[in-house]
């Protein structure tokens, strides 16, 4: 079928709203007419290449919209059936049997390869091959194809346009909390970088009824959203040493932080930060060959550090769970969302990049 689609055709290029040929569904496949994409660093970083994505490609990994087609062998969702978009994992590699999908052997393959597992590819542009797949999906579009697996069902009751971003930058922040963490009613917290997915966090820290939460940030702008989204605390760490300030504030170490910006001083602050036995998530990604360093003795103390991709999470449990939180008045995330049109892609990228939109979210 015909579709539209942005379109990212040479590194670094704008993104291009083109007309594209989508397959139909295979067995195992589910056609969704995209009513929401959220926008995502990883989508941006895909564009710059820092990820070898192969171009022309489309990219997209949030997605949610109505099933409109389904392969012979899906049962999962029916047409007609809302949908969110997540990630795609093999479901058979050892840590997927683990139930830590997250940590899939073939994470990469299936969500950075531009093709189906099988080698092929969903689109073409007459004979030209248009490389999708991304995160098992490709959501920049009028529709898209998913496998049965990444299919997450949500209920018809919640509006679609705002439960893409659900998918990847919500749960990534959320999942860290709760899965990851497992913060405990009345601990403390410090999320280091308040954007979208620190913002999740710490409304997922108010969830969980962790009684101190302390924002860290450099920018006085996203300190005073952390306030309003539940920081009892905040510290700007380019005025104060946030080491020293959290261990003033809590009388001598946090029991978790969250590292959220990918920078290697700041992970540093994040772990120095914690009190005897206490955790550090880190959710922030480095280019690959960063190093950080860190005091031995600092580990020796019981202290742990977890790596935490898509926030620990199984997409099919954790989503309703978080949109039930939200029903609830619970995880105001929608107050996180920008919208704009497909078409207005570029200009959402760029107010992405330039931090003036918290979580873009495209509309067909
Ligand atoms: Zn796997
Ligand atoms: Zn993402």
């Amino acid at each position: 079928m015909k579709i539209k689609a942005a379109v990212v055709r040479e590194k670094a290029g704008p993104f291009v709203i083109e007309e594209v040929e989508l397959d139909e569904p295979r067995p195992n496949e589910v056609l969704v007419r995209i009513a929401s994409s959220g926008l995502c660093h990883t989508d941006l970083v895909a564009r710059m290449q820092f990820l070898p994505i192969p171009l022309p490609g489309v990219f997209g990994h949030e997605g949610a919209g109505i099933v409109e087609k389904v392969g012979s062998q899906v049962t999962k969702v029916k047409p007609g059936d809302h949908v969110a978009t997540s990630f795609l994992s093999c479901g058979t590699c050892t840590m997927c049997k683990r139930g830590k999908p997250c940590w899939c052997s073939e994470f990469r393959r299936l969500n950075f390869g531009g093709r189906r597992p099988d080698g092929s590819a969903t689109m073409k542009k007459g004979r030209e091959t248009i490389y999708g797949s991304f995160f098992g999906q490709s959501t920049f579009a009028s529709h898209a194809l998913v496998t049965e697996r990444n299919a997450v069902k949500v209920p018809s009751d919640v509006p679609l346009e705002i439960l893409s971003p659900m998918g990847c930058g919500i749960q990534t922040g959320a999942g860290g909390v709760i899965n990851t963490l497992q913060a405990k009613p009345g601990s403390s917290i410090a999320v280091f970088g308040i954007g979208s997915v620190g913002l999740s966090a710490i409304m997922a820290a108010v969830a969980s009824g962790c009684t101190q939460i302390i924002g860290i940030d450099i920018v006085e702008d996203r300190l005073k959203l952390a306030r309003e989204f539940g920081a009892t605390d905040i510290i700007n760490s380019g005025k104060v040493n946030p080491v020293e300030q959290i261990q003033k504030l809590t009388g001598g170490g946090i029991e978790y932080t969250l590292e959220c910006t990918g920078n290697p001083k700041v992970f540093r602050q994040a772990v120095d930060s914690l009190m005897m036995g206490g955790t550090c998530g880190l959710i922030g990604v480095a280019p690959v060959g960063v190093e950080a360093n860190l005091e031995m003795q600092t580990i020796l103390d019981g202290r742990t550090i977890k790596g935490i991709v898509e926030g620990d999470c199984i997409s099919d449990l954790f989503i309703p769970q978080l949109i039930e939180l939200y029903k609830k008045g619970r995880f105001p995330f929608d107050r996180l969302l920008k919208f704009y049109s497909l078409d207005q892609i570029n200009e959402a990228a760029e107010e992405s990049e330039k931090g003036k939109t918290l979580k873009a979210v495209l509309k067909p």
